[in-house]
């Protein structure tokens, strides 16, 4: 024991104070995601595919909720998200005192009119 007591005083310590020394994150890392709301089109697919069911959309409000604690970061509601609206930052969540959901108010776009050149 005296001889790993020993090594232990004299060696760098194999852990890190987190969060005050945090590592870099690696190249392909999936961090804390967010949403260009203005893109979103409340489509529901996110919340459908999501296997953590931590996504809500309302599509009467127009509004796009997300609780950061439940999610998994798989990444699968960025890859099925037709508008490309969602995407992840390659830096982790910073740690949280309290529990809290993302919540986002957007709005519901209106369909473009077709113009007599498409119409015909
Ligand atoms: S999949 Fe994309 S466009 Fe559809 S509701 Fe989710 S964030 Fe919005
Ligand atoms: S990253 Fe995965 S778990 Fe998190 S919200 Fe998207 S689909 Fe759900």
């Amino acid at each position: 024991m005296t001889p790993n007591v020993l090594r232990n005083l004299f060696t760098k310590s194999a852990t890190r104070l987190y969060p005050k020394e945090t590592r870099e994150t690696f190249e392909r890392a999936r961090g804390e995601f967010y949403n260009e709301i203005k893109d979103c089109i409340f489509c529901k697919t996110c919340a459908r595919k999501c296997p953590s069911q931590c996504i809500t959309v309302d599509t009467i409000e127009a509004t796009w909720q997300y609780d950061p604690f439940a999610c998994i970061y798989c990444g699968v509601c960025v890859e099925n998200c037709p508008e490309k609206c969602l995407r992840q930052k390659q830096d982790y969540r910073k740690p949280s005192s309290g529990k809290e959901v993302v919540f986002m108010k957007g709005e519901i776009k209106k369909k473009k009119k077709k113009t007599e050149d498409e119409q015909s």
